[in-house]
């Protein structure tokens, strides 16, 4: 299955799946039993075939769980998207960085741009630039970006310490 087909598509593709394999599964025991006389073949299917979906299903309400939670994204490395935004020219720090999932394939990010003192004037050159490598390198297609001086102060925050 291709990584970025949704869930309810996998859901679906499951779904059919089972029920499939279980028609397939009953026609060849069916056969089997005909021919020899081998009952067991039954219920060992049915409990062969209730295993793979409790599989399956398992390991999808998982990726379920896990967006209904908002949990950062599999494969996306927080340490790594917070080191490639400091690596834009013009970015002096980051913080306040959150990346989460909507669905499966619908990643959002927000963070505070701290911008370094001579490139102030570019503030919006550096923020297009970030929004378009993290579309490129992570398909993060929703940033929502502050861009801050850094003599900006915020109540509650100290600039340059992570939460
Ligand atoms: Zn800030």
């Amino acid at each position: 299955m291709p990584c970025m087909m949704s869930l309810n598509v996998k859901a679906a593709f499951l779904h059919v799946l089972g029920d499939a394999l279980s028609s397939v599964g009953v026609v060849a025991a069916g056969i089997l039993m005909y021919f020899t006389g081998w009952y067991y073949a039954d219920p060992l299917l049915s409990v062969a075939i209730a295993f793979i979906i409790i599989f399956n299903t398992g390991r999808m309400m998982r990726e379920v769980v896990h967006i209904l939670l908002e949990g950062a994204p599999r494969k996306m490395n927080l340490k790594e998207i917070d080191r490639t935004i400091k690596g834009i020219a013009g970015v002096r720090d980051v913080h306040n960085l959150h990346v989460w999932s909507i669905t499966s394939y619908m990643h959002y990010l927000t963070a505070h741009i701290v911008v370094d003192k001579r490139h102030l004037k570019d503030s919006e050159q550096i923020m297009n630039s970030i929004k378009a490598e993290m579309e490129k390198k992570y398909r993060i297609r929703h940033t929502t970006l502050q861009m801050e001086s850094e003599e900006y102060k915020e109540l509650g925050e100290v600039h340059g310490k992570a939460e």
